[in-house]
């Protein structure tokens, strides 16, 4: 085979290892549910596809005790139950995925190249879904509570809220989208941000004022959460005066920030200010052959659906951009 010869499908279904000497039709960086959906797609396309993970198959989701918002499963789903449904079902179309962080994107001559540990994937087409992480609590016991009532996802999680009491941590828009969402199921949210005002949006800030189930706590820090299997109580700081004040709240949601993981493109493709890629209807990047979908473009929600409707496009798109370089 010369360099650039497609692998074949027959080749990609059987290899479970990086084939360095060939060029695949699509390299998929992220085994979340959007580059496992893109997976499915590509398969079943009959392109040459390699899915390459750095930790761990099934991606953000895998971490969430219990889906609701995913059709197809009435009585809900483990998260990592709902992973690993996506991973058998990637694998039964492209072969088994690839435990290997990408370090590098390059292109040249029309052609990708992805550096990893095990030496560089050549691909015609990447579809980048690299998800986004937010930014932690700072407090120590945040790995402790996550998932057992630290969150920082009020559209996954409120509806476990129910008649109980919150904490959001934040003060820009996302965090007053979050305690007003919130708001809806608790019947307590406290609005805890650093800042003796908040940065969001006027309107929204109004909104959160007239809202009588939010309570501002200003100037405040989170700085330990108590509890013996769940959340139990959140300790605040007053950063000017240090007086400690204890919350008693069943879940606290973190809103300080996210990052996108794309170190990866950040000098191929246009971000926005916030590094996330941007992409076209056909979730395209400004790069040509270079795709991106789920939580690391600037999709207006980040959910396991639009992941997968981003997968889904992408991998149908990256199939026309190969069939135009043939042409
Ligand atoms: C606690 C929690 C609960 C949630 N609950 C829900 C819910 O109920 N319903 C819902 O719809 N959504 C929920 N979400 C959101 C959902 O998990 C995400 O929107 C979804 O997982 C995004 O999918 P993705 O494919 O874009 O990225 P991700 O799922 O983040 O997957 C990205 C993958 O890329 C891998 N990766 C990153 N960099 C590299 C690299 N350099 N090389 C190789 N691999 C790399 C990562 O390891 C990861 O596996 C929840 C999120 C959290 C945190």
């Amino acid at each position: 085979m010369s360099e650039f010869e497609s692998t074949g499908i027959g080749d990609a279904v059987e290899k479970e290892d990086i084939r360095t000497d060939v060029a695949y039709d699509v390299a998929i960086v992220g085994a979340g549910p959007g580059g496992l959906t893109a997976a499915i797609y590509a398969g079943r396309a009959r392109l040459s596809t390699i899915v390459l993970e750095k930790h761990s198959i099934g991606g953000l989701i895998t971490v969430s005790d219990w889906v609701d918002s995913f059709p197809g499963f009435p009585e809900g789903i483990s998260g990592e139950d709902l992973g690993e449904r996506f991973r058998k079902q990637a694998e039964r179309f492209i072969g088994q995925i690839s435990l290997n962080a990408v370090t590098s994107i390059r292109k040249e001559a029309g052609r990708f190249y992805l550096g990893t540990e095990r030496g560089e994937v050549k691909a015609k087409s990447v579809v980048l879904s690299t998800g986004s992480e937010p930014v932690k609590l700072p407090v120590p016991e945040e790995e402790k509570f996550r998932g057992k009532g630290i969150s920082y996802c009020a559209t996954c999680d409120a509806a476990f809220f129910k008649n109980k009491i919150v904490s959001v941590v934040g003060g820009g828009d996302a965090a007053l989208h979050e305690a007003l969402y919130l708001s809806k199921f608790a019947r307590k949210v406290f609005l805890v941000h650093r800042r003796g005002e908040l940065r969001a949006a006027q309107m929204l800030q109004e909104e959160v004022f007239a809202n009588p189930s939010i309570e501002l706590k200003l100037n405040a820090i989170p700085v330990n959460v108590l509890g013996d299997r769940k959340v139990e109580e959140l300790v605040i700081e007053n950063v000017q005066t240090h007086q400690q004040e204890t919350l008693h709240v069943d879940g606290i949601f973190g809103s300080i920030g996210e990052k996108p993981n794309s170190e990866l493109v950040k000098d191929l493709v246009e971000l926005t200010d916030k590094g996330l890629i941007k992409t076209d209807a056909n979730k395209e990047t400004s790069l040509k052959g270079l795709f991106a979908v789920g939580d690391v473009t600037d999709t207006p929600l980040k959910q396991v659906i639009t992941a997968c409707a981003d997968g889904a496009i992408a991998a149908v798109s990256a199939e026309q951009y190969i069939r135009s370089l043939e042409t």
